[in-house]
């Protein structure tokens, strides 16, 4: 937990998400300023600064939390067409929020993979 944290906020329940999904080590939740028709933000729920905080040791956190995110994208319904997942890391990645979080996008045809 990091004090400052937003989405560590969202965890705690001191700032409110519209929850998807929810277990003892991950939280999916609906983007606030959804890209796509479906947008939602998959994290850990324990704070992670981005992809670049995992450790050897998070293998078997990392592989729960890629996996979830497939069951909540199965769970949207957006599995059978398809969607795009991005993780942002740091300031070139374009990371506005510094705890790690995977996007679902989803419920449209999304554009070229990075824009100019
Ligand atoms: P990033 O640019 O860091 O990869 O993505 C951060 C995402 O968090 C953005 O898509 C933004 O819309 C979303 N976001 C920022 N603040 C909030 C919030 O308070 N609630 C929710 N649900 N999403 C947020
Ligand atoms: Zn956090």
């Amino acid at each position: 937990m990091s004090e400052s944290c937003l989405f560590c906020k969202i965890v705690s329940g001191a700032i409110p998400a519209g929850k998807i999904y929810e277990d003892d080590q991950v939280l999916a939740f609906h983007d606030i300023h959804p890209q796509t028709p479906v947008h939602a933000l998959v994290i850990p729920k324990r704070h992670l600064s981005s992809l670049d905080d995992l450790q050897a040791t998070d293998r078997g956190e990392a592989g729960h939390l890629l996996e979830r995110v497939a069951h909540v994208a199965r769970e949207l319904g957006v599995a059978d067409a398809g969607y795009r997942t991005v993780i942002n890391t740091r300031e070139h990645g374009g990371q506005e929020v510094d705890h790690l979080h995977i996007h679902i996008l989803g419920g449209r045809r999304v554009g070229p993979m990075v824009s100019r």
